[in-house]
């Protein structure tokens, strides 16, 4: 790095070394994303992290990636899909760009990942930072970093004066970071000094004693740690207010789906308008015949860059069916039965489906068999009746196995239940018709599949659980 004093110089020289040192015994090996760093698994990881604390994240990490697995998977999906699974994260315009930027991978790159850092960099929500730490920790790479925790320790380790933000301070932080890149085990550097930044360099008590960098620290030789980086000069926040309208029909509420862009865009929240003459307005156009409009305490709400003020209005639609019905941007939300994501239904009855299809392949290989292993005698035995459950059992043991294993997956469990009541009902029946069975005896099949079928079921509603 040039221009720079020897003081500087004799740091940068110093800082790698040590900090590979620290990160090779201390360092965080065992995080989700760290197995089978592929750029799409970097990619997500960093994305999920841009705001989010480690702890936070690897569940969310694991049940993203069990439901995405591949860029392509994202890339397929319903958008509604990719945000419920974001829900509770925050900052919803993450999941938004990350499914865009699947999209064009798919479209443009063949579902790989582009080779260069301005390619990763064109692509939604990446900024040179993600599209550094994608391309060091899945490749290898060469390229420096640049997110919130590395900031905070070069901002410290090198005194740098002024906001981050400012643009000067953020060049200046950019050619300390590429500086202090080394040029090898950079995916090591990279994990280890974000790593620094979140686990010892924190934002409030540094823990400077455990610090590996700390002899050369000049924050530290100076005292000066909570000076460094400085923060945001205050401008007075923004306040915006709107107003929502609660409406009420029984037990359900009018839920409408925001515009893609902006606050919460894409997600179904109340319908929101700039002023209380607008929410009556249309009120009297789409719900006529509901009571007066009440307001109700109003809400805050602090986002980064200004304050929100919501005031809500309860309304009461009686009597018949409003002119709004369920569609694409309207929806009565029962909040006593709460509904599903809207494509698990389809997935789940066309999963059912063919599974139910596989279940009465089996039964048929499965009476054909027996007809060719078993002589008419035996045909009519109790012992036919035991086999036969015994297949069909095994059939739904093996399915319940395949759910236990798939857990994360939402519509599965739920899919296999229609396999189990489709096997249920086609066992009892093709043994009565194929057989000739006495009456009795046609019964022991169905019952048995009954009582494992009801074990399978339990097993399915957990599985269901621990899939959300
Ligand atoms: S010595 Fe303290 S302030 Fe300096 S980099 Fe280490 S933890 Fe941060």
């Amino acid at each position: 790095m040039t221009g720079e004093g020897a003081a500087t110089r004799a740091r940068i020289l110093r800082f790698a070394p040590a900090l590979l040192a620290w990160h090779e015994s201390e360092g965080r090996k065992d995080l989700p994303w760290q197995r089978d760093r592929t750029p799409y698994r970097v990619w997500v990881a960093e994305v999920m992290l841009q705001q989010t604390q480690v702890g936070t994240a690897a569940g969310y990490y694991e049940r993203f990636m069990a439901r995405f697995p591949k860029v392509r998977d994202l890339a397929a999906a319903q958008l509604d899909e990719v945000l419920h699974l974001w829900s509770g994260l925050g900052y919803y315009a993450r999941a938004r760009n990350l499914q865009r930027a699947a999209q064009i991978l798919v479209q443009r790159h063949g579902g790989e990942f582009p080779a260069t850092l301005a390619e990763l960099m064109a692509l939604p929500g990446i900024g040179r930072s993600t599209a550094g730490a994608i391309l060091a920790l899945s490749r290898g790479e060469r390229h420096p970093i640049l997110d919130g925790n590395v900031r905070r320790v070069l901002a410290r380790y090198f005194a740098v004066d002024g906001y981050p933000g400012d643009t000067t301070v953020e060049r200046r932080l950019w050619a300390l970071a590429e500086a202090c890149t080394p040029h090898s085990r950079v995916d090591e550097y990279t994990q280890g000094i974000m790593d620094l930044g979140a686990t010892i360099c924190t934002r409030a008590n540094p823990a400077c004693l455990l610090c590996p960098v700390n002899s050369a620290c000049e924050a530290r030789q100076n005292d000066a740690q909570r000076l460094y980086p400085a923060p945001k000069p205050r401008k007075a926040r923004p306040q915006r207010e709107a107003w929502v309208v609660l409406a009420r029909r029984g037990s359900k509420v009018l839920l409408e789906r925001r515009p893609p862009s902006g606050i919460w865009g894409g997600l179904w929240g109340l319908p929101e308008f700039p002023t209380r003459q607008h929410a009556a307005q249309w009120c009297r156009e789409y719900l006529a015949g509901s009571s007066a409009l009440r307001p109700e305490e109003p809400l805050k709400h602090a986002f980064s860059h200004f304050d929100y003020d919501i005031k809500p209005l309860t309304v009461h639609c009686a009597g018949k069916a409003p002119a709004l019905r369920d569609d694409d941007r309207y929806r009565w939300y029962d909040v006593d039965d709460p509904a599903e994501v809207r494509t698990f239904g389809l997935r789940c009855i066309f999963a059912g489906a063919l599974l139910m299809l596989l279940g009465v392949i089996l039964g048929a290989f499965g009476a054909h068999a027996l007809q060719k292993m078993l002589t008419l005698k035996q045909l009519s035995s109790y012992q036919t009746g035991v086999m036969y459950q015994q297949l069909h059992s095994l059939a739904l043991i093996l399915v319940g196995i395949l759910a236990l294993v798939t857990s994360a997956s939402r519509w599965l469990p739920r899919a296999a239940v229609l396999f189990g009541v489709g096997i249920f009902f086609f066992s009892g029946s093709i043994y009565a018709l194929t057989f000739g069975a006495p009456r009795w005896l046609g019964m022991v099949a169905p019952m048995g599949g009954l009582s494992f079928m009801l074990a399978w079921l339990s097993i399915a509603l957990h599985a269901g659980k621990g899939g959300r």
